[in-house]
C-alpha cells in the first residue's frame, strides 16, 4: 500500500508513491475523526459539461453534494466547522469563490439526478406524467414545450399514466433524468445516469443531459456536472473532466480540469501528467495486436471443440403481452468470447437462458409434444456444460461470502490459479468475511462473477456484468473474463451495454435487431467488425479509436468525421 491509508487499499494494485504536498492545506471535507477525507474539488464552468471520473468510494458523491450547497464543507476541521466566511477565503482567487459566493446568497438551486434510482419510488409517489408536468418549469420560462421534448427523449410516452412505483430500472433512470432535465435550474448534476440503459438510450440521456445548456442564454450560465462509470458516454458528453483518484473509503483527490481525452486516458493510464503521479500500477490499452497475441496461440493450435445450435423461436407470454425472438442458427468454439448486444428488450436474456437449458425453444416443445424426442433434442440448443450468472442477483444465502465460496465453488477459490486469475483481482479478499445479505451492489457483482467463474464448465454465460461497477472494476473484471476464457479454453456468451467493456471483451458478437417487447432476431455470430458496423449503423452512431490506448470513443453527431465513416459504411473504426 501506499502507507497513507487509514483502511487496507481495496485494489492491492494501487501504490501512490508521491501524492501532492500540498493536500493537507487542501482538504474540502472530512466526515470524521479517520473517515473518507475529500481533496479539492472539481470547478464548475458554466455553459459545459463537467464530467467526473474515478472508482467508487472515492469522493464523486460527496464533491456534488458539497457544490450544490447540501452540505457545508468543513475544510477538514469536523471538530470545529469554519464559517462560511473562512470559507470563502479558502477558495479565494479561484472560481470556486464565485461559485460558493452564488450559493451562499442562494442565487443558485441546484438539482440533482440521485445515483439510487431504485430508491426514488419510496419518495416520489404518483403518476409519470403529473410528476413531469409538475416539474415542469422550463417549458414557461423559455418558451417552448420541454414537457413533451422530455417525455419523447425519454421514451416515456407509454408510461405516463403509469405509478412510479410500477417502472423498471430503464424507465426509472429515464424518468429521474427527464424529471431534473425539464426543472429551470442552475446547476444540473446527474449522478450515475447510464445504470439500466442500453447504448441507444445511453446516447439518447447523453443529448438531454446536453441539451439543458441548448436552450436560450440561460444555458450559457448553466452548470452541468456528470458522475458516469461508462466511459464512451463520459467522453461523448463532456466538455471537460476531472479525475479522482485516492484511496476508496479513506481519502479522494480532485485532479485539475482536463480536456475529455487527457483526462480519460490518464485515468485509464493510472497516471497523472501534470502531477507526475501515478495512482494505478497497470494501465488498460485496446490494442488489437495485444489480445491477438494473448489469445492467438490459443486460437490457431489447440481448438478443441466445435459447437452448434438450429435455429430457434421462443415465444413468450404474459397475461396478454407476447415477445417473440428468432434466434438465426450459429456456431462457436472454445477460447472465444461472443458478446451480445441489442436494445433492452429484444430478448438477450432469453436467449442466454436458452442456451442455460432454462428454456425450451417453441419447436423442441412441438417435438416434444408429438413425441419426437429425437427429433426435439435436435430443434434446441446443444446439451451444453453451463455456468450462468444472471442479470438479476438477488442471493438468498445466510452467511458470509467465505461460506458461499466453500459452499459453491469448494476446490476453485483456493486454487492458486483461479485465486491469481480471478479472486485476487475481484478482491474478494476484501469483503471475505462480509455478510452476503450486507454486500452493495457492486460487491455482489463481484461475488456473482467469482462464483460463475469459479463452477467448472465449458460455456460461460454471463449476463451484464458491469452493472453496479465502477469503471476501474468494469476494466478489472473485463480483463478477469477475458484472461480467464484464454487460460481455461473456454467460451463466454457476454451480454453487455458498456461499449469500452464489450468491444473489449469480444472476440465476436451477435447482433439483435427488430421491435423491442414485441418481436426481434438474434443474428448469428459475425466478426467484430462487422458485428460491430451493422450495430452501430442501426444507431446511426460512428466509433473512432484513440491513437494511445486504442479505446473506442464516439464521433460527435454531424462532424466531418462521422459524415466521412457514415458515407464509407465505416461506423466501427478498426485500424
Ligand atoms: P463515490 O460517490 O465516489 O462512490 P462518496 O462521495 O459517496 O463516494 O463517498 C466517499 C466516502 O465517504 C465513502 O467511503 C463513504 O462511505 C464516505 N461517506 C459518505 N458519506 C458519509 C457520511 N455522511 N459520513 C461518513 N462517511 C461518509
Ligand atoms: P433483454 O435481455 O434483451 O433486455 P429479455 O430477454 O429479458 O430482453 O426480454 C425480451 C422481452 O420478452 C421483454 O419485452 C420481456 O418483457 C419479455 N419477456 C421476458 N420474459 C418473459 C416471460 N416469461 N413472459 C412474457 N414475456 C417475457
Ligand atoms: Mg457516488
Ligand atoms: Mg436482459
Amino acid at each position: 500500500g501506499c502507507g497513507i491509508c487509514v483502511k487496507k487499499c481495496p485494489f492491492e494494485a494501487i501504490n501512490i508513491i508521491n501524492l501532492p504536498k500540498d493536500l493537507e492545506k487542501n482538504t474540502t471535507h472530512r466526515y470524521g475523526p479517520n473517515s473518507f477525507k475529500l481533496h479539492r474539488l472539481p470547478m464548475p464552468r458554466p455553459g459545459q459539461v463537467l464530467g467526473l471520473v474515478g472508482t467508487n468510494g472515492i469522493g464523486k458523491s460527496t464533491a456534488l453534494k458539497v457544490l450544490a450547497g447540501k452540505m457545508k464543507p468543513n475544510l477538514g476541521r469536523y471538530d470545529s466547522p469554519p464559517d462560511w466566511e473562512e470559507i470563502l477565503v479558502h477558495f479565494r482567487g479561484s472560481d470556486l469563490q464565485n461559485f460558493f459566493t452564488k450559493i451562499l446568497e442562494d442565487n443558485i438551486k441546484a438539482t440533482i439526478k440521485p445515483q439510487y434510482v431504485d430508491h426514488i419510488p419510496r419518495a416520489v409517489k404518483g403518476l409519470v406524467g403529473d410528476i413531469l408536468k409538475q416539474k415542469d418549469e422550463r417549458s414557461e420560462k423559455e418558451g417552448w414545450d420541454c414537457f413533451q421534448w422530455a417525455i419523447e427523449s425519454g421514451e416515456l410516452t407509454h408510461v405516463l399514466d403509469r405509478d412510479v412505483g410500477v417502472l423498471s430500472g430503464g424507465e426509472l433512470q429515464r424518468f429521474a433524468i427527464a424529471a431534473v432535465a425539464v426543472q429551470a435550474s442552475d446547476v444540473y448534476m446527474f449522478d450515475e445516469p447510464s445504470s439500466y440503459l442500453d447504448v441507444r438510450q445511453r446516447l439518447t440521456a447523453a443529448h438531454v443531459i446536453r441539451q439543458v445548456l441548448e436552450h436560450s442564454e440561460l444555458g450559457d450560465r448553466r452548470y452541468v456536472l456528470v458522475v458516469e462509470h461508462d466511459l464512451a458516454v463520459l467522453d461523448y458528453l463532456s466538455d471537460y473532466v476531472c479525475v479522482l483518484y485516492g484511496s476508496p473509503g479513506a481519502y479522494g483527490v480532485v485532479t485539475m480540469p482536463f480536456s475529455v481525452r487527457v483526462g480519460i486516458n490518464a485515468f485509464l493510464a493510472g497516471f497523472i501528467p501534470t502531477e507526475n503521479l501515478r495512482f494505478r500500477d497497470d494501465s488498460l490499452s485496446f490494442k488489437i495486436s495485444e489480445r491477438a497475441e494473448a489469445g492467438g496461440e490459443l486460437y490457431k493450435n489447440d481448438v478443441m471443440r466445435d459447437y452448434s445450435y438450429p435455429s430457434m423461436t421462443k415465444t413468450q407470454t404474459k397475461g396478454t403481452a407476447k415477445f417473440i425472438l428468432h434466434v438465426e442458427e450459429g456456431r462457436f468454439t472454445d477460447s472465444e468470447i461472443i458478446v451480445l448486444l441489442g436494445e433492452n428488450g429484444t430478448g438477450k436474456t432469453t436467449f442466454v437462458r436458452m442456451l442455460a437449458g432454462l428454456l425450451k425453444s417453441d419447436e423442441q416443445v412441438a417435438l416434444e409434444k408429438a413425441g419426437k424426442l429425437d427429433e426435439a433434442a435436435m430443434a434446441g440448443p446443444p446439451d451444453l456444460n453451463v455456468s450462468y450468472k444472471p442479470q438479476k442477483i438477488s442471493p438468498k444465502f445466510e452467511g458470509t461470502v467465505r461460506q458461499l465460496l466453500h459452499k459453491r465453488i469448494r476446490e476453485s477459490y483456493i486454487h492458486p490459479q483461479f485465486v491469481s486469475d480471478v479472486m485476487r483481482p475481484l478482491n474478494m479478499d476484501g469483503i471475505i468475511d462480509n455478510g452476503v445479505q450486507n454486500l452493495s451492489g457492486g460487491e455482489l457483482q463481484r461475488l456473482a462473477i467469482c462464483l460463475a467463474l469459479g463452477t467448472p464448465a465449458d460455456v460461460y454465460l454471463i449476463d451484464e456484468p458491469s452493472a453496479y461497477l465502477d469503471s476501474e472494476q468494469r476494466i478489472n473484471c473485463a480483463k478477469v473474463i477475458k484472461r480467464f476464457i484464454m487460460h481455461s479454453k473456454k467460451t463466454a456468451f457476454v451480454v453487455e451495454h458498456d461499449f469500452i467493456m464489450a468491444t473489449y471483451l469480444a472476440d465476436r458478437v451477435v447482433v439483435y435487431h427488430g421491435n423491442p417487447g414485441v418481436e426481434a432476431t438474434a443474428n448469428a455470430p459475425q466478426s467484430l467488425l462487422s458485428g460491430m458496423n451493422t450495430f452501430l449503423k442501426s444507431l446511426q452512431v460512428t466509433f473512432r479509436r484513440d491513437p494511445v490506448n486504442f479505446r473506442p470513443r464516439i464521433n460527435k453527431r454531424g462532424s466531418q468525421k462521422d459524415a466521412e465513416q457514415k458515407r464509407n459504411g465505416n461506423y466501427f473504426f478498426y485500424d
